[in-house]
C-alpha cells in the first residue's frame, strides 16, 4: 500500500472507531482529521509531513518539547527495570525519589515566596502570612477566630491526572473531618467559572455551565462564589475601586455556612479553562485568610498553573500563600506520560492515622497510581527544569508575549487579553463598546484555530477565548513566529466578511 492510501485508510479508521473528546463527532467525521505522527521541540508533524508548531502545549502539557532526549533516556531506562508495579501495599523507587523531591520542591518555592514577599515589603499580612491551617483538636469549636498554625504538604498521594487529583484531595478534605469528628462539612466552595476535571466529583465542584450542567442530577451540592472575572464582573463593578467585593460574597457565604463546608478548591492566579480568567491582586491571599477565619479547609488546584507556566513554580508563590491540599498533574512529566499527585499537609495526613479496625485508612487508589515509567520522567523533568533554568528564560519569552497581546487588544474585536507566564487568552466580542460577545455558534474561536492551522500553527480555543500556551522551552523565534499567525487568524476570522 502507498504512502497517500495508507494515510487514507488511518482517517478512515479513526472516523469508524475514535470518538473524540470534547468534540462534536458529526462535524469531526465530515472533516479531513489532522493525525499527529512525529513531534520534535515545539513542533507536531502529520502524517503528511506537515509541521505545526504546538501553541497550546499538546493541551497545556509539554514543557520542554516534543522528544527531550533527558526524558527519553529515562523513560528507556526505567524500562530496562520494570514498567510498572502497583503502589497499593508495595512500593517503587522513582515513586519514592519524586515524593521526596516534590515536598522539597514545593517547600522551597512557596516558602521562599512568603519569605520574599516579606522582603520586598508585600508581605501577605497576619493571619496569613505563614499560610497552613489551623490544627483542630477533636470537638474543638471552628467557628471562632483562629490562629493560623504552619502545617507544611510533606505528603505525596499518586493518581493518574489532573480529575483523579482533585477527586482524592475533595475526598480526603471531606473525610479529613469526620476523622476530626466534626459532622456536617458535607459540601465544598468553588467558583463560577471554575474548572477541575471531567470525573463526576470534579464536575460537582466545576462552575462552566455549558461542560457542566447537563451533568445537575448527578452531582453532589456545592456552594458557588462569584469569579474574579473582572472584565464581565458579576456584580457590575470595576476593579480596583470594587475592593474585591466579589469575596464579600464568598465571606457571606463562609459565614453563613461554615459549619457545612468542608474545603473550597480554587485554581490560584488564572481559572484556565473557565477562558484564561487571572484573578486581581490580593484576591488569593484573602480567600486564603476567609479559610483560615472560617475553619475551612483551601484546595489549590495547580494541575493547569503548575511547573512553570505562570512564570512561577508554582501559582500559590504569586500571593505566598501554602494551601492545605495541593493538586499537580499535567506539566509534571513534561507532556510524556498521565502523573498525578494530590499534597498534603501533616494535618490532614495525620487525621487519617490509626488502628487497621479503626477504619481510618483513606480507601482510595487506581491501578496505575505512582507509575514508575511516569515517575522517571517526571524526575528527569525536574532535573531538566534546573538545568535549563526554564523560569528565568521565561522572562523575556513573556515580555514578548506581552508586546504581542497589547497589538493584540487594539484589533477591533478583541474585547480583553489576559495572561500570566506563558498562559494567555484573548476574549472575542461581537462589539468592543458594549462588550456583546459572539454567539457561541458561531464558533468564532474555532475560526481562529483553523485559519492558524492552514498557517502552520496548532491552537484550540475555549468557545470565544483564543488560548495560547505554548511549551515553556519554545524559542523566542518561535513564539513570535505562534504569535504573528494567532494575530492574523484573528483579523482574518473577526474582521474578514
Ligand atoms: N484542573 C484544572 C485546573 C485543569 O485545567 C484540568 C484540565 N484542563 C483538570 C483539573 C483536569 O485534568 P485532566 O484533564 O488531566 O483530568
Amino acid at each position: 500500500m502507498g504512502i497517500i492510501e495508507e494515510n487514507e485508510r488511518l482517517e478512515e479508521l479513526d472516523k469508524k472507531y475514535i470518538w473524540h473528546p470534547f468534540t462534536q463527532m458529526k462535524e469531526w467525521t465530515e472533516d479531513k482529521p489532522i493525525i499527529i505522527a512525529e513531534g520534535r521541540d515545539c513542533f507536531l508533524k502529520d502524517i503528511y509531513g506537515r509541521w505545526y508548531l504546538d501553541g497550546v502545549s499538546s493541551l497545556w502539557v509539554n514543557v520542554y518539547g516534543h522528544r527531550k532526549k533527558e526524558i527519553d533516556d529515562a523513560i528507556k531506562e526505567q524500562i530496562d527495570k520494570i514498567a510498572h508495579s502497583t503502589l497499593l501495599g508495595l512500593s517503587n523507587v522513582p515513586a519514592i525519589k519524586l515524593a521526596e523531591r516534590l515536598v522539597q520542591l514545593v517547600q522551597k518555592s512557596i516558602v521562599s515566596s512568603q519569605q520574599s514577599n516579606t522582603l520586598t515589603g508585600n508581605p501577605p499580612s497576619p493571619p496569613f502570612s505563614k499560610g497552613g491551617f489551623h490544627e483542630f483538636e477533636k470537638g474543638e469549636s471552628i467557628n471562632s477566630s483562629l490562629v493560623t498554625r504552619h502545617s507544611s504538604l510533606n505528603k505525596v498521594f499518586y493518581s493518574d491526572d489532573g480529575s483523579t487529583s482533585v477527586e482524592v484531595a475533595l475526598k480526603m478534605a471531606f473525610q479529613y473531618w469526620k476523622h476530626k469528628g466534626v459532622p456536617g462539612k458535607n459540601t465544598f466552595v468553588c467558583l463560577n467559572n471554575a474548572y477541575h476535571g471531567d470525573t463526576i466529583g470534579a464536575v460537582s465542584v466545576g462552575g462552566i455551565d455549558i461542560f457542566h450542567k447537563a451533568f445537575e442530577p448527578l452531582l453532589f451540592k456545592t456552594y458557588r462564589s462569584p469569579s474574579p472575572y473582572c472584565y464581565r464582573c458579576e456584580l457590575g463593578n470595576s476593579y480596583p475601586e470594587c475592593e474585591l467585593a466579589c469575596l464579600d460574597k464568598l465571606e457571606e457565604m463562609f459565614k453563613a455556612h461554615s459549619n457545612e463546608i468542608a474545603a473550597m478548591i480554587i485554581e490560584p492566579m488564572i481559572q484556565a479553562a473557565g477562558g484564561m480568567i487571572t484573578s486581581p491582586t490580593g484576591y488569593l491571599r484573602r480567600v486564603r485568610a476567609l479559610c483560615n477565619q472560617y475553619g475551612i479547609l483551601m484546595i489549590a488546584d495547580e494541575v493547569a498553573t503548575g511547573f512553570g507556566r505562570t512564570g512561577r513554580m508554582f501559582a500559590c508563590e504569586y500571593e505566598g500563600i501554602m494551601p492545605d491540599l495541593l493538586c499537580l498533574s499535567k506539566g509534571i512529566t513534561g507532556g510524556y506520560l498521565p502523573l498525578a499527585i494530590t499534597l498534603a499537609t501533616d494535618e490532614i495526613y495525620g487525621a487519617f492515622l490509626g488502628e487497621f479496625r479503626d477504619l481510618k485508612t483513606f480507601f482510595h487508589g487506581h491501578s496505575y497510581t505512582g507509575n514508575p515509567l511516569a515517575c522517571a520522567a517526571a524526575v528527569a523533568c525536574l532535573d531538566l527544569f534546573e538545568k535549563e533554568n526554564i523560569l528565568e528564560n521565561l522572562k523575556g519569552k513573556a515580555e514578548i508575549l506581552n508586546k504581542w497581546l497589547k497589538q493584540i487588544l487594539s484589533l477591533k474585536h478583541v474585547g480583553d487579553v489576559r495572561n500570566i507566564g506563558l498562559m494567555a487568552g484573548v476574549e472575542l466580542v461581537k462589539d468592543k463598546e458594549t462588550k456583546e460577545p459572539y454567539d457561541w455558534a458561531e464558533k468564532r474561536g474555532w475560526r481562529v484555530a483553523y485559519h492558524a492551522r492552514d498557517n502552520g500553527v496548532i491552537i484550540r480555543p475555549l468557545g470565544n477565548v483564543v488560548v495560547i500556551m505554548p511549551p515553556l522551552s519554545i524559542s523566542e523565534q518561535n513564539l513570535n513566529q505562534l504569535l504573528t499567525v494567532i494575530k492574523e487568524a484573528i483579523v482574518s476570522a473577526t474582521e474578514a466578511s
